[in-house]
């Protein structure tokens, strides 16, 4: 299915930081993966902050420092800002 919604991707940014902050629980981080694998546009955003912050240690693990994090979530909320003003797809407009 190629039916990306939008609503997903944007749910999917709005947990990246929590996900970054290691605060998902692994099925969530999982869900997230899921759909980066379908969604060329949520990949490239989790491949590049994965690149900038060692993305998603496991539980257990040292979080990351507050820099970092600070780094991730300033990315991540000008790709929200990004997203909402993004008009529509061309050719996926809605007919009325
Ligand atoms: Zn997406």
């Amino acid at each position: 299915m190629t039916r990306a919604s939008s609503t997903s991707c944007r749910l999917l940014l709005e947990r990246l930081s929590a996900y970054i902050d290691g605060d998902l629980p692994a099925p969530a981080c999982r869900r997230i993966e899921g759909h980066a694998r379908h969604c060329r546009r949520c990949s490239t955003v989790i491949e590049e902050l994965r690149r900038t912050t060692g993305l998603c240690r496991r539980a257990g693990e040292a979080p990351l420092p507050a820099s970092v994090r600070k780094v991730a979530r300033e990315r991540i909320r000008r790709l929200m800002k990004a997203e909402t003003n993004r008009p529509p797809a061309p050719g996926r407009r809605k007919r009325r």
